[in-house]
């Protein structure tokens, strides 16, 4: 232990982010405590599609997007929705994602996502090993599959930035994808196989083993709902009456995030992209070997140790607006035909919030204005794959060292 273990930061947040952050400031000789009303990896940590997406650096909003932006206003666009509703609410950041739909800008967030993205498997891997759970990683990437020349030529974007960041793949066609994935019944015409990419068979619990590991190395969980901040003194106030001191917070309550920054006046834009998912077992002796994209389709399919978890696009609704899984009943009607699927695995729907921001980068460091109140959020489609790299970044900056890469791409003030 450093002479640092005097200091004690609060963690708000007890998903893959907050959860990593707490080991890595723990390792760094923090005390630690994490608080969360749930169990850990319990929300938007557990019912996604557990791809470690090294090669995910385009945001989702590339210049491409003015193409697809009539299809997906007319609600004819099978992997984005928008609800008009929310989109005039948030104004700021549905406009922030066209401003940023521009070559230039685009390929800085490609950079910056690349640095984040780089030591995703193995900073997973290595936890996972301290875990005792090396035996959820899945090191056979990840399938993206297209149906025709045309849609695997508008991915070209995709492919440029692989190909200048290094990062392994390969170009399949419809026999290499059928030796790969023999159980698939629908014909492709062309597959990119992201070999960088890993996943694991049950995203929820490897949230919850890095939490036992946490509290294995001195780390403490509270059961909490923290209502507000106070930024001098440094405590939070939890909605029983509690309060929690502290040295430092860290807000890492993933899309519940702004509700904890905007009273302190830190007023992030940050976005919704609903989504959801459903297990289902597979028919005979189906497997699927990694997860895998239908492009077309809008959404993916990925093997788990309780069954084939089929997840959705991203709605662009209100966090708490009522769940209608109107995605989710297309997207399992498209994946029938691609993959053997037999009856729900589950017994309900599963639904979350990926919380973006409007150039596709998290919001990492100190929130400006309150010197011991810092953040980790806006993860979007990446927060289970880059919760250990975001907070060797945040532990970093907290220490006051040099950052393991660029950290002005994610300073949560570039936005004031
Ligand atoms: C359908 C879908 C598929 C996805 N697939 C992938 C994928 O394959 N790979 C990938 O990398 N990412 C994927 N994602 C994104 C990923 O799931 C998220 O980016 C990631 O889980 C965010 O983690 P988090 O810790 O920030 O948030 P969360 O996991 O939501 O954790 C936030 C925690 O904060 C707690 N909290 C909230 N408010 C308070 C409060 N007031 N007080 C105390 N605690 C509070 C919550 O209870 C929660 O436990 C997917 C997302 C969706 C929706």
């Amino acid at each position: 232990m450093t002479g640092t273990d005097t200091r004690h930061v609060l963690v708000v947040g007890a998903g893959m982010v907050g959860i990593s952050t707490g080991l890595a400031l723990r390792r760094e000789g923090w005390a630690v405590t994490v608080v969360d009303p749930g169990p850990p990896g319990g929300e938007t940590s557990s019912g996604n599609a557990g791809v470690i997406a090294r090669g995910t650096v385009v945001p989702i909003n590339p210049p491409a997007l003015w193409r697809s932006l009539p299809r997906i206003l007319a609600g004819r666009h099978p992997g984005a929705r928008v609800d008009w509703r929310y989109a005039l609410a948030e104004a700021r950041f549905m406009a922030g994602l066209l401003a940023n739909a521009t070559p230039a800008r685009c390929r800085r967030s490609e950079a910056a996502l690349n640095a984040l993205l780089d030591g995703a498997p193995a900073a997973h891997a290595g936890l996972m090993a301290d875990a005792g759970e090396a035996h959820r990683l899945r090191r056979t990437g990840w399938l993206k599959l297209y149906p025709d020349a045309r849609t695997f030529a508008a991915a070209d974007r995709e492919r440029a930035a692989l190909a200048r960041f290094g990062i392994d793949h390969a170009v399949l066609d419809g026999e290499a994808i059928a030796e790969r994935e023999p159980h698939l019944t629908q014909r492709f015409s062309h597959g990119l196989w992201v070999r960088a990419a890993a996943s694991v068979d049950d995203p929820g619990a490897v949230v919850a083993a890095y939490a036992t590991l946490l509290t294995a190395q001195g780390g403490r969980l509270v059961s909490g709902r923290v209502r507000a901040l106070s930024p001098a003194p440094v405590a939070a106030h939890l909605v029983d009456g509690r309060i929690l001191a502290a040295d430092h917070i860290v807000v890492a309550a993933g899309p519940w995030s702004g509700d904890l920054l905007r009273p302190l006046g830190v007023r992030l834009p940050l976005g919704m992209e609903r989504g959801t998912s459903r297990l289902y077992a597979a028919r005979g002796n189906a497997v699927l070997n990694r997860p895998i994209l239908d492009v077309a389709g809008g959404y993916a399919l990925a093997p788990m140790a309780a069954g084939i978890r089929l997840t959705t696009g991203a709605d662009f609704s209100a966090r708490d607006r009522p769940q209608r899984f109107r995605q989710l009943s297309a997207a399992e009607g498209r994946a029938r035909i691609l993959f053997p699927l037999d009856g729900p695995a589950d017994p309900a729907p599963w639904a979350g919030s990926r919380t973006s921001l409007p150039d596709g980068r998290p919001a990492i460091g100190r929130v400006p204005g309150h010197p011991a109140i810092w953040c980790s959020t806006g993860h979007g489609h990446i927060g289970f794959s880059s919760g250990p790299t975001s907070a060797a970044l945040l532990a970093a900056l907290m220490a006051g060292r040099p950052p393991p890469f660029d950290a002005t791409a994610f300073d949560p003030g570039r936005f004031a």
